[in-house]
């Protein structure tokens, strides 16, 4: 038999087409090739359970072979084969797909998606490496003859009599010479090893040396022999194909080490496992995240039957999530889409909102189950967790009963808890709610000292995404403010009706502002006298809170330039009441007057870390003379 015909297709010139924009990686030749001889074993071994065939199976597996003499690269299984006609059918007809007919006739079977054609012109990317392309295949069925078939790349092909004397598959590819670094066993082993790893039927790539234990020496200690054995360069059953409960710790972590050898161990880890709505699995890990969030070299690996496709899950899997490490198998992501395609996708969506569900009753139930555990943990998961609720709503509505604050004395509280413990004493007369907090609690020591003495509680916010977890905190509590600890004097942070009664009269009161707006003699710094309580500072520096974060958000590029271009101002409050005023006060001696005031504002700027340069050297100077 020997025939000669055209390629079924609507353009003359689907190749180049195919060539340049169909795949952008052309590397992904390989794993086309290998993901159809995968599936042809896959069917013959279905055919064999169905009992449609009868014949041996055999050891089923996958071979990948080269030659860089004759410049081609060799893919053969023994799988189902294909007979002339099917080659019509399924090579010559780009674009239709044979799973289609075959899904038709076992439309019945268990695990049908396992069929489905994976990419559409899978085939065909074997010309994004070479000149030509031949199939050696004899079919399954009885009394098939060997079949051939060969195409250099324009529309036309031959077919004809093949020579294949057992059943399966060999296709070669002469590989075009812009493509000749495919020729090589390190560049095969590493594409290999990125797309087929894990692929269900043993791939075998040329041969390495083992040593084996060979009988005893002289001594009776085991002698070595070096062996040539196959090289299979995959795991044919990875964990996220088994079930949860035949697996231990163990085989989690070492699965972990094998994705990520330079890797810490994981935190924990979730084991995905759904077939309907639609059909996914894996295994996702929460890694130790430390502060360096932006730095996450680990990335998801998606799969589709344990092909590899990308690590770039970017539309998969919602933003807060991609800090996670590990794998997501699912023949239901559409595959070689544009970006655009895959976020209106609705499979795509129900995936992502699958699996933000399923971390957070994951975490949810490590909360519960050893609250312990799930504290020591808080440090790394805390990071995660918040950025979660900040960015996702559906998390942040399960997330508020096992998200943590910690206070100063680092206790952790549920959001319930804590306003369960502040409730009482930190109830403004507005019956406002206000958490106090710090983010830098050893330069804002004073000022949670003074907080601390009249009872209130101080949290302590101080991870880069704190800032706008209060701004969610404020959006999603009733009745709450959160105020950091430094804003204000500690009698006027949480506004009540027992202030203090002042001692100063009006007209005292404005000779201490001017005494002191006098020896400060500094635009940015306003003068306020306040009645606090004897025990507060003297003097205390603060920055009002809106305007401090108005500011912070500026510097972070929130668009708040307005903000950031405004001058620092600060708040001076003298306490009227403190015993050091009346001193000043009494004082008739001038430049005594002035030198007092001067210094116990150098030491409100001084407990800020404000104090700084000559100003510095000159409080020192005065320091000394005083004593
Ligand atoms: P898809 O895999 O999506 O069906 P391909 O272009 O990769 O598309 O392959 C087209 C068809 O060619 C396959 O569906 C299958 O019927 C047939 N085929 C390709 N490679 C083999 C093989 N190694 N053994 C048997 N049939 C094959
Ligand atoms: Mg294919």
């Amino acid at each position: 038999m020997q025939e000669k015909g055209s390629i079924s297709i609507h353009t003359e010139n689907i190749f180049p087409i195919i060539k340049k924009f169909l795949y952008s990686d052309n590397e992904i030749f390989l794993r086309e090739l290998v993901s159809n001889a995968v599936d042809a074993t896959q069917k013959i071994k279905r055919l064999a359970s169905l009992g449609q065939y009868s014949g041996e199976l055999g050891d089923l597996r996958v071979e990948v072979a080269f030659d860089a003499d004759k410049k081609t690269i060799t893919i053969s299984d023994n799988g189902i084969g294909m007979t002339a006609e099917e080659i019509k059918k399924y090579i010559n007809q780009i674009a239709f797909s044979g799973a289609t007919e075959f899904m038709e006739k076992f439309k019945e079977a268990k695990d049908a998606n396992e069929i489905i054609g994976r990419f559409g012109l899978g085939f065909y990317s074997a010309f994004m490496v070479a000149d030509k392309v031949e199939i050696q295949t004899l079919s399954y069925q009885e009394g098939a003859e060997p079949a051939f078939w060969v195409c250099d790349g324009s529309t036309e092909f031959e077919i004809g009599d093949g020579i294949l004397e057992e059943r399966g598959t060999e296709i070669t590819l002469f590989i075009n010479d812009e493509s000749a670094e495919f020729l090589s066993q390190y560049k095969l082993q590493e594409i290999l090893d990125k797309y087929c790893k894990f692929l269900p039927v043993p791939i075998k790539f040329g041969t390495k040396t083992e040593s084996v234990e060979d009988g005893v020496d002289e001594e009776g200690k085991p002698k070595y022999t070096s062996v040539e054995v196959d090289n299979i360069i995959n795991t044919t059953n990875p964990i996220w194909t088994k079930s949860p409960s035949e697996l231990k710790d163990e085989d989690y972590l070492d699965f972990y080490k094998q994705l990520y050898p330079f890797s810490e161990d994981p935190l924990f880890w979730i084991h995905l496992n759904v077939d309907y709505p639609f059909n996914l699995t894996g295994v996702l890990y929460f890694p130790k995240l430390k502060n360096d969030f932006e730095f996450q070299k680990n990335k998801i690996k998606l799969f589709s039957r344990q092909v590899f496709i990308t690590d770039e899950v970017k539309d998969i899997v919602p933003e807060f999530l991609m800090l996670l490490h590990g794998v997501i198998d699912s023949p239901d992501i559409p595959l070689n889409v544009s970006r655009s395609f895959l976020q209106a996708d609705s499979n795509v969506k129900r995936i992502s909102s699958y699996i933000t569900k399923k971390v957070a009753d994951k975490l949810a139930e490590l909360f519960k189950a050893d609250r312990k555990a799930y504290e020591e943990k808080w440090t790394d998961i805390g990071l995660f967790v918040k950025y979660g609720m900040v960015s996702e709503d559906k998390f942040a509505e399960k997330a508020k009963d096992f998200v943590l604050v910690t206070n100063t004395e680092k206790e952790n509280f549920t959001l319930n808890e804590y306003k369960d413990k502040v409730e009482a004493n930190q109830t403004d007369k507005d019956n406002q709610l206000v958490y106090l907090y710090t983010n830098n609690p050893a330069k804002q020591d004073s000022f949670i000292q003074s907080a601390t003495k009249k009872g209130y509680d101080v949290l302590v916010m101080d991870s880069p995404i704190d800032n706008h977890f209060i701004s969610h905190l404020e959006q999603k509590l009733e009745k709450t403010s959160l105020k950091r600890v430094d804003a204000d004097v500690a009698d006027k942070l949480i506004r009540k009706d027992d202030a203090p009664e002042t001692v100063l009269t009006e007209e005292q009161s404005t000779k201490v502002k001017d005494i002191f707006n006098k020896a400060i003699n500094k635009p940015a710094y306003n003068v306020q006298i306040e009645s606090l309580n004897p025990d507060e500072l003297p003097v205390t520096i603060t920055m009002d809170e809106f305007m401090r974060r108005m500011k912070d958000m500026a510097a972070m590029g929130g668009g708040m330039s307005f903000y950031g271009n405004m001058p620092d101002n600060y708040k001076v409050i003298v306490n009227g009441n403190h015993k050091l005023v009346n001193r000043i006060l009494q004082e008739e001696d001038e430049a005594v007057q002035a030198q007092l005031s001067k210094q116990a504002f150098d030491l409100a700027l001084l407990s800020q870390g404000l104090l700084t340069g000559a100003d510095l050297t000159e409080f020192v100077k005065r320091s000394v003379s005083l004593i």
